[in-house]
């Protein structure tokens, strides 16, 4: 198995580690070519999703990476990758890939709850810490959209069949948990 890590701009390098503590194989996707090679999903990570929307247009990879997700790879949107995978933004004229049933709320916690940590449960596998930073959450979400974590009655992770997104940051933690779970998800 082998991951692509969108590497535009961004906490990239957080998710990386993530994978080598899981063992698993990655590759950066900087530019065009690098997604000649094959892989098996794809992490897009949180940082700005405006910025990361631009360059994939500008570098030539959004249409590739837009058919792979819709053609069902694997992919996991941390932040602004949620912003980036959902079908709306609610509080912005932009949409980015659309490739997922939610309408994303961006920046949506307001200044003072900017950033804040909590402990929650995610899908069936118990609690595990959440990171937020100027976090997006879902506003709403499709019939055909699972809804795997809810924090202050806030949507904070989903997945639409080979899609999962999380609003918090588990790669700014030690907890593997929604790693493993997207490497699951992958391997099946
Ligand atoms: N607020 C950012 C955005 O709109 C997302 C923040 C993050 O990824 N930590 O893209």
């Amino acid at each position: 198995m082998k991951i692509g890590v969108l590497a535009l701009q961004g906490a990239f390098l957080e998710h990386e580690k993530m994978l080598e503590a899981l063992n698993v194989d990655y590759f950066e996707i900087r530019q065009l070519k690098d997604l000649n090679q094959e892989f098996d999903g794809l992490i897009i990570p949180g940082g700005e999703s405006t910025v990361q929307g631009k360059l994939l247009k500008e570098l030539g990879m959004f249409d590739i990476i837009r058919k792979k997700i819709a053609d069902g790879m694997p992919v996991y949107g941390t932040c602004a990758g949620l912003i980036l995978l959902a079908d709306k933004i609610a509080n912005d004229d932009r949409a980015h890939l659309q490739t997922m049933n939610i309408v994303a709320k961006r920046n949506a916690y307001g200044r003072q709850l900017g950033s804040f940590s909590v402990m929650a449960t995610f899908a069936d596998k118990g609690e595990v810490p959440m990171v937020f930073i100027r976090a997006p959450y879902v506003e709403s979400a499709g019939d055909n959209v699972e809804i795997l974590a809810v924090v202050e009655d806030k949507i904070v992770a989903a997945r639409q069949e080979n899609q999962l997104v999380t609003a918090f940051h588990p790669e700014l933690t030690e907890d593997l948990t929604v790693h493993k779970y997207f490497i699951d998800m992958v391997a099946k």
